[in-house]
């Protein structure tokens, strides 16, 4: 059954758009599980952080979430957005193994933290139940989540404001690319004006900070500050829109366009 669905994912990389699947009631539970690559796995505390970052971030009324841990795979690359994008994370998903280590799907999404690269896009993948992304060691330097996104170090709990620093930006560009496999597209996102910054979600990203950025308004209508002399920060909280999108997520793919799997 798990495995169906990554094929079916798999089937829409050449088929986009055209993959249908029967409308269900959105999900009551969701299924999240992590993997680590071997260069991953050298740092202190990838997985424990990363559990720990997506439980609180992912969690809402409209389902129970389910974070499992799926164990270190022996991938060829370290780069956070080839090892989807060139098909060597959805087949291993599909195919139950990778080298010598066996792959058990979860429902919903199965995420690969590498130590892929975090300078230059892309920097992870996203597509319908897989998802991946680089920048291990910046996610073992991030402050546990109670000790820094609770506390508010930007004084908002509620929105996750936080610094833009490579740490908080990789575990927001982790988020954005969970977002992909649960459905959501670039434009789910939106920036706001908070005091003297302007705040991009995790689906807009740092797409917000450019003043020729293809994205100017959010699907649910919201338009976007210009960010010319602001400071830039980011929100790890999904808006509003991407949230109302998440929540009739009922474990089936909608069609988009392969440059929002970056
Ligand atoms: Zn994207």
């Amino acid at each position: 059954m798990n495995r169906r669905h990554v094929l079916g994912a798999i089937g829409s990389v050449g088929s986009l758009g055209t993959l249908a699947y029967a409308t269900r009631d959105p999900v009551e539970s969701l299924e999240v599980r992590l993997w680590l690559s071997d260069g991953a796995a050298a740092y202190d505390g990838v997985a424990e952080r990363t559990l720990e970052y997506v439980e609180r971030l992912m969690e809402f009324e409209f389902w129970t979430l389910e974070v499992s841990f799926g164990g270190v795979v022996p991938v060829s690359t370290e780069d956070g957005a080839r090892v989807t994008s060139a098909g060597e994370w959805p087949l291993a998903l599909a195919s139950g193994t990778v080298g010598s280590s066996d792959v058990e799907p979860a429902d919903d999404v199965n995420l690969l933290v590498t130590d892929g690269q975090m300078k230059r896009a892309p920097t992870g993948y996203g597509l319908p139940h897989i998802a991946s992304v680089g920048g291990a060691r910046h996610i073992a330097d991030l402050e546990p989540f109670e000790e820094f996104v609770e506390s508010g170090p930007e004084g908002d709990v509620e929105r996750r404001i936080v610094p833009l620093q490579t740490p908080t930006r990789t575990i927001q560009i982790l988020l954005h690319e969970v977002g992909h496999a649960l459905g959501l597209h670039h434009e789910h996102g939106v920036a706001f004006r908070y005091g003297d910054a302007v705040v991009a979600t995790p689906m807009l990203s740092t797409y917000a900070f450019s003043s020729n950025s293809p994205y100017d308004h959010s699907r649910c209508g919201t338009s976007y500050p210009d960010p010319s002399g602001l400071k830039w920060r980011l929100s790890l909280a999904f808006s509003t829109c991407a949230r109302r999108e998440l929540a009739s997520y009922s474990g089936g793919v909608r069609p988009r366009t392969p440059r929002e799997g970056e």
